[in-house]
């Protein structure tokens, strides 16, 4: 076992999987979204278990994730999200992967490209309603349905737009994206295309508008086993499928005095036990993203937690456990090493703490350990940038 790795619950994601499903409308299925390297859990890994349980859609980003899908056996459609290279559909077309269009002049250009294969493309066509990001807006539908026409060598496999404020409490803006998304799909039908999915709902949209769930749900966060936000905390009975755990690597016992770390900001306010484990911030530890507050309540949140911090005091979910105690870093978080004040608690070198460390920012070259049934069925390791997924 390394010092340092992540151990991966594909039971809980499986779990994950069938609440989603359980809340879906009758007509509609999962695409299952594992971009991002399936959040920071490994894609290839969650893609296969999901198969198991009968998935048969997914989505990802970037044309290599969808092929390093295809490379490791996901047999289902897999939609690339984000806007791809010509250079990249031929290799795309090759595996069957479905390509999201968003701009008009990639019609043509890659029914020309799917001309010279001599394949159909699968696409998916990506509206603009008011993410402000990619797709269609409303005055080029009709020269996109026109385009789409002279196109015989695509195949036309759904539509879709993506929710701004989907996870917010005022759903208005919600509400017009949607009025939007019905709008637009109903001139291109007029102009005489047929639209044989529609999908607008991520996680959030997935559990506040069962109305809107179509033939397609798009669902990532859920998968992993969170919310989109606190406010859909207990909507849906989920596992957390992630544990990163740390070995003590040094430990010793100091007086009462000694300070710890750079710039010395801890100070030791009695004798006590002061462990180092190997993680830092080269391994995403004790970042996050730049959150914006939303609001003056969410401002003072922030406020409060950032001062709590300076006192040592790690509040919500970002604590530190060892054996299910919780323990605090003491000083600075270093770049691959991190000291934690154990207090009297008895521990040993080579002990484990589970340490509160974000999946999408947690460094992929973390080894993962993957449990199936309770006991370890794969391990996945990147050594000097070379990917190798075992299983056991
Ligand atoms: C990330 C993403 C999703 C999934 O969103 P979650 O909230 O994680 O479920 C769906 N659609 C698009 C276009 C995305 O980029």
């Amino acid at each position: 076992m390394p010092d340092l790795w992540i151990e991966i619950d594909l039971d809980a994601v499986k779990h994950n999987y069938r609440q989603i499903k359980s809340k879906l409308c009758a007509e509609s299925s999962l695409m299952a979204v594992v971009k991002a390297d399936g959040y920071g859990l490994g894609a290839v890994p969650v893609a296969q278990a999901l198969e198991e349980e009968g998935c048969c859609a997914f989505a990802v980003t970037r044309v290599e994730e969808a092929l390093l899908l295809r490379e490791h056996g996901i047999e289902g459609e897999i939609l690339v999200l984000g806007p791809s290279d010509p250079e990249e559909w031929p290799q795309a077309l090759a595996k069957k992967i479905d390509l999201t269009v968003s701009r008009l002049e990639r019609i043509a250009a890659l029914n020309d490209t799917a001309r010279e294969l001599e394949v159909k493309a699968g696409i998916h066509l990506k509206l603009e309603t008011g993410m402000g990001r990619t797709g269609f807006t409303r005055e080029m539908l009709p020269a996109l349905a026109q385009s789409l026409k002279e196109s015989s060598y695509l195949n036309l496999r759904g539509v879709y737009t993506h929710l701004a404020r989907g996870a917010q409490r005022d759903k208005v803006y919600t509400y017009r994206q949607h009025q939007r998304f019905i709008e637009y799909i109903s001139i291109l039908e007029e102009n005489g295309i047929n639209i044989p999915r529609r999908h607008i709902c991520n996680s959030a949209g997935l559990l506040d508008f069962p109305e809107y769930h179509y033939e397609l749900v798009r669902s990532g966060t859920l998968l992993c086993g969170h919310f989109p936000s606190p406010a859909f905390f207990g909507k849906l009975d989920l596992k957390d499928p992630w544990t990163v755990k740390a070995k003590i690597v040094h430990l010793q016992r100091v007086p009462k005095g000694t300070f710890v770390g750079y710039q010395s900001v801890y100070k030791c306010k009695k004798d006590t036990t002061l462990a180092v484990i190997g993680v830092g911030h080269a391994d995403g530890f004790g970042l996050e993203p730049k959150f914006v507050p939303q609001g003056l309540l969410d401002l003072i949140k922030i406020i409060i937690k950032n001062i709590a911090a300076l006192f040592g005091l790690q509040l919500g979910r970002d604590k530190l456990l060892f054996k299910d105690k919780q323990v605090r870093i003491a000083g600075k978080i270093g770049m691959q090493l991190t000291v934690i004040d154990m207090g009297d608690i008895e521990c040993q070198l080579g002990d484990e703490i589970v340490v509160p460390l974000r999946r999408t920012l947690a460094n992929p070259r973390i080894p993962r350990i993957y449990k199936k049934n309770g006991v370890i069925c794969t391990k996945r390791v990147i050594k000097e940038g070379i990917l190798s997924i075992n299983q056991e």
